[in-house]
């Protein structure tokens, strides 16, 4: 595994040093070497040898499983459009992986060794409810160094503006979510278009590149294009290690094996409106079609979702089923797939 554009880390600050952690910022070139470095050791066995350190004054272990029952207790069956901009205290999904969303749609931070990530951050009126989440975790938002949203839509996309003006982070996507994201308005070949409120605009610094890492500290995340909700569909991949002191671990069945692959995979439905029909549109069957295809190679075993109903997030949370399961992301795909199948079937020809 190599980095093949580096134009990525030229993009990204340098990390600030958040008091008490006074952590030095590296130098861009101290910076670089660092993370070409972590790519290179990303080629093998997650290491949890950082689950041992004293927590770093960033909020880690701040959450406690209480707060992921209070939150999936909370939330758990509300999922309308009433519950996109509904605030809930955040939690600890598992590592330094946390929940920041709105009760209706997920907002994923990682606490990596080098700055906050951040995917999605819910409608833009659930915004301030993602920041103030970020906050109660005991982070900066700041801190964060880089944005990423799975979809261009403004349910997941829309509170990306406000989290851009509070941290100045730079933000990716793959080339084929700009347009959306850089204007705020849906793109005219979306079969959505007509359903989807504008949003605010943001700033999109660079280009994912499908299947290429970035890499921060001993976290590579991965983001793959899976074109079937949107064109611009990303779905990300990372690897989750924790000690066995952890609160939220020693509660879930990877207590003992320490790591999990966590995917925050983008929704795989395909709304549109009445009397549409993909059967009539080969060039949106074809690009569905192909993303089933390219999300089906992605597996996990903690899956998230950006409509947290979409994969029981909240029921898993609550305990109510296995938060990591084998085979999560091959039965997250292979249900999109029956559906999209069985919506074909009742399409006009
Ligand atoms: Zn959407």
């Amino acid at each position: 595994m190599t980095i093949k554009n580096p134009v990525y880390l030229s993009l990204l600050p340098p990390v600030l040093p958040s008091p008490p952690m006074a952590r030095k910022a590296p130098s861009r070139q101290a910076w670089r070497d660092a993370m070409l470095f972590a790519a290179a050791m990303s080629m093998l066995a997650p290491s949890p040898s950082h689950a041992s350190e004293a927590p770093a004054a960033t909020g880690q272990n701040i959450a406690t499983l209480t707060d992921m029952t209070r939150l999936a207790q909370r939330c758990a069956g509300q999922d309308g459009v009433e519950s996109w901009d509904m605030a809930v205290h955040p939690a600890k999904i598992h590592g330094r992986t946390y929940y920041v969303g709105t009760c209706g749609i997920a907002a994923i931070l990682i606490d990596t060794d080098d700055g906050l990530v951040l995917i999605d951050a819910a409608t833009q009126k659930g915004g301030p409810a993602v920041a103030a989440s970020i906050r109660a975790l005991g982070f900066d938002p700041a801190n964060i160094r880089l944005l990423l949203t799975t979809h261009e839509h403004m349910d997941h996309a829309g509170g990306l503006a406000l989290i851009q003006k509070l941290s100045g982070a730079p933000m990716l996507a793959m080339a084929d979510a700009h347009s959306a994201l850089s204007t705020g308005k849906p793109d005219t070949d979306d079969p959505q278009h007509d359903m989807l409120p504008d949003m605010d605009a943001l700033r999109v610094d660079g280009a994912l590149q499908d299947g290429v890492p970035l890499t921060f500290g001993q976290i590579g995340l991965t983001p793959y294009s899976t074109p079937v909700h949107t064109k611009g569909s990303t779905s990300y991949v990372w690897q989750s290690c924790v000690g066995e002191d952890d609160a939220v671990a020693a509660n879930t069945p990877d207590a003992r094996n320490n790591c999990v692959t966590i995917a925050f995979m983008d929704s795989l439905s395909t709304p549109a409106p009445a009397g549409y029909s993909f059967r009539q549109k080969p060039d949106q069957r074809r690009r569905i079609e192909a993303g089933l295809a390219k999300a089906a190679q992605i597996s996990c075993t903690l899956l998230i979702t950006p409509h947290p109903s979409a994969s029981a997030l909240m029921e898993r949370m609550a305990g109510q089923n296995a938060l990591v399961q084998e085979g999560a992301c091959a039965h997250y795909v292979a249900t999109a797939k029956v559906n999209f199948e069985n919506r074909l079937a009742k399409e006009p020809e």
